[in-house]
């Protein structure tokens, strides 16, 4: 729901925005420089809470950097960045709280292959958020039930498929019961047939109303689970909207090109 362009189109009492609406992240004018490297040049994206945005482009178009800022894992040289609510960039915010709202999943699970997965779920919850070694477990099982790893808790990463240690690095995330959550291209790592399991894993979280950002070049779950897909080229939002009107009707000869590269 936009509000009307034309503010004497507005309803004499606008209805209050829908929760549905209400954004969780909203990054404006982000710039990056990294030395004379301008790798994003005034990128806005503003996520909806539950909505699930999927972000494609060409390698080296600053997709991995767009989502790192919005942890700050990089400094943006330029722009606002608020994370429910929090702004991220102010130097009086307690950047560990508040990276506890923000789950984030790479192409690199990075589990500790001498601890189980519930070991690893654990990790997080007692390190991170200091819960008492009971109630960690209880909620790291609880996390590895959800992306359906129940029966797998005592496993080290080792006797796992490199899908399911994804599928541990996704628990370990929702374990802290994030606000959203951030991944980047997740199943590239994968074997073909290890990447079902994972996309399954994202879908069940989106049921859950999970609001995500995702970079993946699985065209096939853009189309049937994104909200929106947007494509960068160069630092720079080319052009956004619903899967289909990306996929079906690129309005811009470099997401054609691009769309055209990877169908
Ligand atoms: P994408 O994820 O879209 O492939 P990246 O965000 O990883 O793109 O990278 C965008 C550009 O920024 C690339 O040219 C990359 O080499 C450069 N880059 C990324 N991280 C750094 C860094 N830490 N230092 C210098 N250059 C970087
Ligand atoms: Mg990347």
């Amino acid at each position: 729901h936009r509000p009307p362009e034309n503010p004497a189109e507005a309803a004499p009492q606008p209805a209050p925005a829908p929760l549905a609406a209400r954004p969780i992240v909203e990054a404006r004018g982000i710039h990056k420089h990294f030395g004379h490297l301008h790798v994003l040049r005034g990128v806005d994206l503003v996520v909806a809470e539950r909505e699930l945005v999927f972000v494609i482009g060409p390698s080296g178009s600053g997709k991995s950097t767009l989502l790192r800022c919005l942890n700050r894992l990089e400094e943006p040289s330029a722009g606002i960045i608020t994370v429910d609510g929090i702004d991220m960039l102010d130097r009086r915010t307690d950047i560990n709280a508040a990276r506890q709202r923000i789950g984030m999943v790479f192409q690199s699970f990075n589990l500790y292959p001498h601890m189980t997965a519930l070991g690893n779920v654990a990790l997080a919850l007692r390190k991170v958020q200091g819960k008492p070694r009971a109630e960690a477990a209880e909620r790291a099982r609880a996390a590895l039930a959800r992306v359906d790893l129940g029966d797998r808790a005592d496993h080290y990463p080792g006797q796992l498929s490199g899908g399911q240690q994804q599928r541990v690095a996704i628990a370990r995330a929702i374990a802290l019961e994030p606000r959203v959550m951030l991944f980047d291209e997740p199943t590239s790592a994968l074997d073909p047939e290890l990447v079902g399991g994972v996309l399954q894993a994202m879908r069940e979280l989106r049921k859950d109303g999970m609001t995500m950002v995702v970079v993946s070049h699985e065209m096939a779950f853009a189309k049937a689970a994104a909200d929106r897909v947007v494509f960068i080229a160069d630092g720079l939002i080319v052009e956004q909207g619903p899967p289909a009107a990306i996929f079906g009707s690129p309005q811009h000869e470099r997401t054609r090109a691009f769309i055209g590269q990877i169908a």
